[in-house]
């Protein structure tokens, strides 16, 4: 439980006003630190007379323009952004205080305090946060959004801002293919430029680091040259956000980035009554077309399903040498992948000096040219789907064994020969104890394009109660 967790505010209902002129029309998203809404300005009228770009109160009624600044007047959708922990606020109302902004960079319009939350407004064109969205986004796609969020950090870094934590909730992605950062986690505002250090854990270059690491969760698994890309940054290549956009650029003008349809789709969603969002996925390239698969759902404690599935990706990119991976070779994998993830779990609790337990449940798929060796500990599951039958790929074990728990997990190992046309499908318990297999089949069997199913998995389960975190993860083998 984190230490903001107990005066988490209760959540504006849809509906009642906020001040004297907004209203809220839904929750977009809910963080362990943050609440995300859409608001609008419909109520009272009010909408004909202030102005959100500048602040201006005094236009006519009539105005269709604001009479300082022209920008246009009228009904409008904002998003408010919701944050009480007291570092959190200091940094932030620092931050607004400097009205930075750019095109890749939405400052807040205003900020309001409400009883002991710090209200942020920021201007709303439809887009989605990057939070919510299916990934993969194209390369096409990935690679603009880079180029447009180093650019968003270079900007900050050149204002002295020393960001906190960077995640795909600070991200806003348009239909048009922009980006751009907003409510971001502001730690310290410095009264000059954050410029390159000799220290890599250190902004510029962590921040550039922690970026890569984003964009990277979105890469298509099948784009091996991309993902190159993204790596090479993570671990290090540019010290600052400019030298970053500047290796996108050239890395963009030599690679045709491809435009294929990926097979594969993940997302993972909050669910309505969790806070904060245990679970976690990654995929990762095997060479020869073989892939790796895998999804936690951390059960208590801090931090486990993250860490296991970090553990796995930096293992199956150590074990991928370009060559396609056999059966036995895939067998020994996926067991591996489960010792790393426990060991790295309780490593991680011992060196923190952690009491409590901290465990999570984990599966694992690796697919070969015809087979999926399927690892699982925990209810943690995974299906595929053959014409229309859903067919459950091992049993789905209670949580007796986690990992992370006190001793060596053994997973279930499974093998299940492919045929084309196959669809695998990997979820957490979010979403088998909300959804129906019946429904899941029919979900999985009439949207063709992955990230049009997770996306409706994740809805069908919180439509449902959504009392869980929720993750599904489709791919076409
Ligand atoms: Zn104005």
């Amino acid at each position: 439980m984190s230490a903001s967790g107990s005066d988490r505010p209760r959540l504006f209902a849809p509906g009642p006003r906020i001040g004297m002129h907004l209203q809220v029309e839904r929750v977009v998203r809910e963080t362990p630190d943050r609440v995300i809404y859409l608001v609008n300005n419909g109520r009272r009228r009010w909408h004909a007379v202030k102005c959100w770009e500048c602040g201006n109160k005094h236009s006519p009624p009539t105005a269709q323009a604001c009479t300082y600044c022209s920008a246009p007047l009228g009904f409008r959708r904002l998003l408010m952004t919701s944050r009480w922990g007291h570092s959190s606020k200091k940094g932030f109302a620092a931050f607004a205080r400097r009205r930075i902004k750019g095109q890749t960079l939405s400052g807040p319009l205003a900020i309001y305090r409400y009883n002991h939350q710090m209200l942020a407004f920021f201007s709303w064109d439809g887009e989605n946060l990057l939070v919510n969205e299916p990934a993969p986004l194209s390369g096409r796609r990935l690679l603009a959004m880079a180029f447009q969020l180093a650019d968003a950090v270079q900007l900050l870094h050149n204002y002295g801002v020393m960001l906190g934590h960077l995640g795909s909730q600070h991200v806003l992605l348009g239909s048009d293919g922009s980006a751009r950062l907003l409510d971001l986690d502001v730690q310290e505002m410095l009264s000059r430029p954050i410029v390159p250090s000799a220290d890599p854990t250190l902004p510029p270059t962590r921040d550039v680091r922690a970026l890569a690491s984003l964009l990277s969760d979105y890469c298509p698994v099948e784009d091996d040259a991309l993902r190159k890309l993204l790596v090479s940054m993570r671990r290090g290549g540019p010290r600052t956000a400019d030298e970053m956009a500047g290796a996108v650029n050239t890395w963009a003008r030599r690679h045709r980035a491809p435009a294929l349809r990926s097979k594969s789709a993940a997302l993972s969603d909050t669910g309505i009554v969790q806070h904060r969002n245990d679970d976690a996925w990654t995929w990762r390239a095997l060479g020869g077309g073989c892939a790796l698969y895998a999804v936690a759902d951390g059960c208590s404690g801090p931090l486990a399903s993250g860490l296991a599935i970090r553990t796995v990706g930096r293992l199956a990119e150590k074990r991928n040498t370009g060559v396609p991976f056999t059966l036995p070779v895939a067998k020994v994998l996926v067991g591996e992948c489960f010792n790393a993830a426990n060991q790295a779990v309780r490593g991680a609790m011992e060196v923190s000096g952690f009491t409590g337990s901290s465990d999570t449940t984990l599966c694992v798929v690796a697919r070969t040219a015809q087979n999926l060796v399927v690892g699982s500990v925990g209810d943690t599951c995974a299906w595929v789907l053959r014409q229309d039958k859903l067919q459950q790929l091992g049993e789905r074990e209670q949580r007796v064994q986690l990992v992370g728990g006190k001793s060596d997990v053994k997973p279930t190992i499974i093998e299940w020969k492919t045929l084309p046309g196959d669809r695998l499908l990997i979820g957490s318990r979010g979403l088998w104890r909300e959804v129906s297999e019946n429904v899941i089949a029919t979900i999985l069997h009439e949207e063709p394009d992955p990230r049009s199913a997770v996306r409706r998995l994740v809805r069908a389960a919180n439509d449902l109660g959504g009392r869980d975190n929720v993750t599904a993860m489709v791919v076409d083998l």
